[in-house]
């Protein structure tokens, strides 16, 4: 049986809400069957065989229909995002051979390069639907998902979870941060990633608690639906927090008392996806009376490391492994590195993926010999085993003047200066240096200057970690999930 089909149990507990309305968990399912119904009859088929279905929808209770109905009938599910231009969707269409894309309903006008069929297509033909034929029996190391890496160093590759890797993750986050029935998510993450997938969506469906979509994430907005009714579960990635802390400081004291009122319902507030900065945990714990989770992933492996739900979080690091998950640091022999050195992570368990799609060089290269997954993140242990990153290998690890630098921990530091908003840090080719340090700064006011700020570094840091060039900026270059595009922010100095 598919973990989803277990939450049948839930009955009449409404499982989604959007906008629009809301779908018990038996509607849900209902629902989910006639996707499946209508895909077999469409694709004139008794089972899809791992077909790859595409589906471009925003966040609404229909994302989940259709992709449990992919599943149902033996499908992969290729989820679109809105969030990215037409181009890219047809990159991930293409590289996927999919065979169908399943559009919701207003955006029934895009056209793609492979047949399509609307939503409203589906509910009109199972309208008079009594009962649905059997459907086909999925076995669970059969693919099921495919989502897409970020694509910062090479086209994305489509990352390939197995029905099993999935069980396995929502199984492990659901213990590991105890959801229950009765939890209730205000969800503002993107449907095509695992953050939004797994974490947000799955974890609360296979619990049988309540999702509340809002499509797009806008501050505001997310503060004044908490005040309207009870959350107990939050996640977000550290962007998302840094607006709602700009959006309370904008409150008059009346507002900001409501808004931390409103906090008091929540049970779990965590961040992921990328490096939580200490000086945002700490204004949300003054804020919102949470001291948020942090935890460690990605696509490739679902979740393999976070802070505990009870006992001690550390501010700056991602604690410590999840149950039944393997987790090693190795240096560039790929051997243990001690305590307090940084090494690779490599990851192996039930949690990670079988491979990316079409690539078997890429796939072979991400594996060691003894089947764990490299990757690509530098971190550290500490004495009490709780892991700090230090950053993508490719990207965050500065290697200067012969020197190993984390742009993590120079971004750390310079957060701390009362003048700076927001900073990020990059290492740039360099005839002397092999890379130098460059750090892109917001600043809070148009005061802070280059020299200033170097001096003040100078007071804290070993002189090869000053950055060698200072640049003040209004924002950065974003992705879908609100992670900093360092290779973009790079090309401006090229
Ligand atoms: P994605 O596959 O898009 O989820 O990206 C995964 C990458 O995000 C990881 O390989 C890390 O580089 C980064 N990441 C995820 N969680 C954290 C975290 N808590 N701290 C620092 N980096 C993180």
């Amino acid at each position: 049986m598919l973990w989803f089909e277990e939450t049948r149990t839930f009955a009449t507990k409404i499982a989604l809400r959007d906008e629009q309305g809301s779908y018990t968990y038996q509607e849900l399912f209902y629902k989910a069957q006639q996707v499946a119904f209508f895909l077999l009859n469409k694709q004139q088929e008794q089972h899809l065989q791992n077909q790859r279905i595409a589906y471009l929808f925003p966040s609404c209770k229909e994302y989940a229909a259709v992709q449990w109905g992919i599943w149902l009938s033996g499908g992969v599910a290729v989820p679109l995002s809105p969030l990215h231009p037409k181009a890219e969707m047809e990159y991930f269409i293409q590289d996927s051979s999919a065979s169908l894309v399943v559009l919701y309903n207003h955006f029934a006008s895009e056209s793609f390069s492979i047949p399509s069929i609307t939503w409203q297509e589906i509910e009109q033909c199972s309208e008079n639907l009594q009962s649905f034929p059997t459907l086909p029996k999925i076995d669970s190391e059969s693919p099921a998902l495919m989502i897409y890496t970020s694509g910062t160093t090479g086209k994305p590759k489509g990352v390939v979870l197995t029905h099993k890797n999935l069980r396995f993750q929502i199984e492990t986050l659901v213990k590991a941060w105890e959801w229950k029935n009765t939890d209730k998510i205000l969800h503002v993450l993107p449907l095509h990633h695992i953050h939004g997938i797994v974490n947000a969506l799955h974890c609360a469906l296979y619990a049988g608690a309540e999702v509340v979509f809002l499509p797009k994430f806008h501050a505001q907005k997310v503060w004044q639906m908490w005040q309207q009714e009870p959350f107990s579960v939050f996640m977000a990635v550290p962007t998302i927090y840094k607006r709602l802390i700009d959006e309370w400081h904008k409150a008059d004291e009346k507002e900001k008392i409501a808004m931390q009122n409103a906090c008091k319902s929540m049970r779990l507030m965590i961040s992921g996806s990328a490096a939580l900065p200490v000086s945002i945990l700490e204004e949300w714990q003054k804020i919102s009376g949470h001291f948020l989770l942090e935890r460690y992933g990605m696509s490739e492996i679902g979740m393999a490391i976070s802070n505990p739900l009870h006992g001690k979080r550390k501010a700056g690091f991602v604690g410590v492994p999840l149950p039944n998950i393997q987790v090693r640091l190795v240096d560039e022999n790929n051997q243990s590195v001690q305590e307090g050195q940084a090494g690779e992570i490599q990851v192996k368990g039930d949690n990670v993926f079988v491979g990316y799609w079409n690539r078997a060089e890429a796939t072979q290269e991400s594996f060691t010999d003894d089947g764990f997954f490299r990757t690509g993140d530098i971190a550290l242990q500490d004495e009490e085993g709780y892991f700090k990153i230090l950053g993508r290998k490719s990207t965050d690890i500065i290697k200067t003047a012969g020197y190993k630098v984390s742009a993590i921990e120079i971004e750390e530091t310079l957060r701390q200066h009362p003048q700076i908003n927001d900073c990020t840090v990059v290492g740039i080719d360099d005839e002397d240096k092999g890379e130098k340090i460059v750090a892109f700064v917001i600043p809070k006011s148009k005061e802070l200057d280059e020299v200033a700020l170097k001096n003040w570094l100078k007071e804290i840091f070993a002189h090869y970690k000053i950055p060698s060039q200072i640049l003040f900026v209004e924002d950065f270059p974003r992705n879908a999930m609100g992670k900093v595009v360092k290779s973009e922010l790079k090309k401006l100095l090229k």
